[in-house]
């Protein structure tokens, strides 16, 4: 593989997490109602996502491991409007650059599914297999070709605690799809689907947080804002209990964690943060999602509005309950 390949695949891909989520977010975008995730050696030896998503084209594959193609724009005008999590097209020729990758693939129109291998961007030829509607990628010795990145791994168990993280974040964003995950032959988490958020949310966090969350709904223009905060006598020393996400997307943004501090200002101890669950909508117009490779980053148009609208929708929550 070139040079200025593997460049950009460290950016994308920094460890085996930023591999699981960038998969993961292929099969949301597949229209997938079913996905599963298996991890070996906290990633490193194995990551295998099957989804039951769209499936691609045989004649799309090259494209699909090229590098900067993607099948979700058209034009330049669309990186202005959004609706897909992926849109960069980097993921899969990145992967593919430090890694082996398998992927066996194929839609509803054909009986026979593809198969096709890349060691270090190097691609055999697309064979035929058996297999389901949906894609299953399989990637194995991640970072085998670039030594220094894979020095600066961590033990498989702190690797699959990034996955785990990574895998709750898309998990908590679409409870419609079913979701499983498994590290080594453990069954780590097996989500049927749901129309009820908070049922997602107590199969990760458990009946304690389910049972203090309020919830909360405020719709102002085109900026939609829903989920739950916790009671805040249901607290956390750290703040890695606050999701939030944008158009699906999970961010962590300054600004609006900031707005969460303050609304519950004075309602908790000092050393405490809030506990939320937050689906924000807003036109993708009105957001930039491409300040960072990794998309958790956004730039909002109207950052301000969203900001009071959080306040003051989690003022108006606590004012109108009795808290404990
Ligand atoms: P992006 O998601 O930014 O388009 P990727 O490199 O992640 O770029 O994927 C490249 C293309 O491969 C996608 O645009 C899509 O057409 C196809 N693709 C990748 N994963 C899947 C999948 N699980 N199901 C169907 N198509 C997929
Ligand atoms: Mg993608």
């Amino acid at each position: 593989p070139s040079l200025i390949n593997k460049i950009a695949a460290g950016e994308v891909i920094e460890r085996p997490a930023s591999v699981v989520k960038e998969l993961l977010e292929n099969s949301v975008d597949a229209g997938a109602t079913s996905i599963e995730l298996s991890i070996e050696g906290g990633g490193i030896d194995l990551i295998r996502i099957s989804d039951n998503g769209c499936g691609i084209d045989e004649e799309q594959i090259p494209l699909a491991i090229a590098s900067h193609a993607t099948s979700k724009l058209e034009t330049a005008d669309d990186l202005f409007d959004v609706h897909t999590l992926g849109f960069r097209g980097e993921a899969l020729a990145s992967i593919s650059e430090v890694s082996h990758l398998t992927l066996r693939t194929r839609t509803a129109e054909t009986d026979a599914g593809s198969e096709l291998s890349v060691r270090g961007g190097e691609a055999t030829a697309i064979v035929p297999t058996g297999c389901p509607v949906g894609t299953i990628i399989e990637v194995r010795h991640l970072f085998f070709n670039t030594p220094v990145r894979r020095k600066f791994l961590r033990t498989p168990s702190t690797e699959a605690g990034h996955i785990s993280e990574a895998f709750t974040r898309i998990a908590l964003a679409f409870p419609e799809i079913q979701f499983t995950m498994r590290s080594g032959n453990r069954v780590q988490y097996e989500l049927p689907a749901t129309e009820h958020w908070k049922d997602r949310i107590r199969a990760f966090f458990g009946d304690e947080v389910a049972d203090a969350l309020m919830e909360v709904e405020s719709i102002q223009d085109d900026a939609s804002l829903r989920g739950y905060v916790a009671d805040p006598s249901v607290s956390r020393s750290n703040n890695r209990m606050q999701y939030i996400f944008l158009n699906g997307r999970h961010i962590r943004d300054r600004s609006l964690q900031h707005a969460l501090g303050e609304a519950y200002r004075g309602l908790l101890m000092v050393g405490r943060f809030p506990i939320c669950f937050l689906r924000m909508n807003l036109s993708p117009q009105k957001v930039d999602v491409n300040v960072h490779p990794t998309k958790m980053e956004v730039r909002f148009q109207e950052g301000g509005k969203l900001y009071s609208q959080l306040l003051k929708t989690l003022r108006h929550q606590f004012l109108t309950t009795d808290l404990t």
